[in-house]
């Protein structure tokens, strides 16, 4: 009966998020006791196992905590060079206590610094779906 209703929760949390993407909006969930920010939602805590059932809309402005940059596409049989560089970082959206993985775009890999300051850039077709988020740009164009 645990078990059920505990995935029964993890669907509502991530409904949350997805519903939240198609709306072009984070949502992340918050802890109730230590008041940490999870993004993506979690419905439980992981510092202090409390529940975190309060939603949270967040902006759509973060800090880039981490990146790397790869020159090929790694499929499962060879890596290709790639065309252009491929960036990916760990973003901070403001107000979160946690990071989301995501592509950056719009810069070149030289002009890459932690700490700088990224906003979401939307897909064309939002759909409630990870592919929403297009990728992270630098904000004023880098
Ligand atoms: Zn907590």
């Amino acid at each position: 009966m645990v078990r059920a209703e505990f995935d029964f929760w993890v669907g509502i949390v991530m409904d949350k998020f997805y519903d939240g993407l198609q709306n072009k909006q984070f949502i992340g969930s918050k802890c109730s006791k230590c008041q940490r920010v999870f993004l993506p939602p979690r419905n439980r805590c992981g510092d202090c196992f409390a529940k975190a059932e309060e939603f949270v809309e967040l902006p759509e402005n973060g800090v880039l905590k981490n990146f790397t940059v790869s020159n090929y596409n790694v499929t499962e049989r060879r890596a290709r060079k790639a065309k252009e560089p491929i960036m990916v970082g760990l973003i901070q959206i403001d107000g979160a206590d946690t990071g989301i993985i995501a592509p950056i775009i719009n810069i070149s890999p030289d002009s890459l610094k932690e700490g700088m300051k990224v906003k979401v850039v939307w897909a064309k077709n939002v759909k409630g779906h990870p592919n929403d988020i297009a990728g992270f740009e630098p904000v004023g164009g880098g």
